[in-house]
């Protein structure tokens, strides 16, 4: 699994042919011999490494992020040629986490360079026994309308007594730990906009 600052498989990686768990022990335990042959000479692969690190950056925008996996809110760094991520990794001027992420965070490259990454909602109609695949603008019309309808229909302006209620218990809003302040500030005056009381973030520390 490649780490953040780790560059994605390379084609020779994806089209490696098929090793028997034998040959890749003994593959393994040659290179590990090699690698172990340099230290004992004192030579160190630790500057051949930072190359190529900067190498593989040198032409890339920097831009600082938040890494959005939890609510620590670890700083990171993300690079992108011609406004494609090509890595991302900790932001050392980060008050919070001072460069460092941990293996979630370090993994955040994936997050959103992944061949493997869905990019159709999955949505199951009413009645319905499969699933189907729906673009997220859909997704989000759906939910815009259902909010709406909802809201509409159970929209309490007084109570039974005529005291002043201009709410709704109908909706519930349960927010993730991956939203920022930011996000959580804008996303609560939505909801009481709405007339929304119900409102809980899961954060996870
Ligand atoms: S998931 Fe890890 S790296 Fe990301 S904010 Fe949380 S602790 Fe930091």
């Amino acid at each position: 699994m490649p780490m953040a600052g780790s560059a994605p498989p390379t084609e020779t990686s994806k089209t490696a042919p098929d090793l028997s768990r034998r040959d890749f022990l003994k593959r393994s335990a040659r290179a590990g011999g090699a690698l172990g042959t340099l230290s004992a000479l004192g030579l160190s692969l630790a500057p051949a490494v930072a190359r190529a690190q900067t190498l593989r950056i040198q032409e890339a925008k920097a831009v600082p992020s938040v890494c959005p996996y939890c609510a620590v809110g670890c700083g990171t760094i993300v690079h992108t040629v011609d406004g494609r991520i090509v890595n991302i990794e900790g932001n050392p001027d980060s008050p919070v986490s001072e460069g460092n992420l941990c293996p979630k965070g370090a993994a955040t490259y994936q997050l959103a360079v992944n061949e493997q990454r869905w990019t159709m909602v999955k949505y199951r109609a009413p009645g319905s026994d499969h699933w189907e695949d729906r673009p997220l603008d859909w997704a989000m019309d759906r939910i815009a309308e259902l909010v709406k309808k909802t809201r509409d229909e159970t929209f309490q302006e007084t109570t039974a007594d005529g005291k002043t209620l201009m709410s709704t218990l109908s909706i519930f809003s349960l927010g993730g730990a991956t939203l920022d302040n930011e996000w959580n500030y804008v996303h609560s005056k939505l909801m009481r906009g709405l007339g929304i009381v119900s409102i809980e973030n899961q954060a996870r520390i």
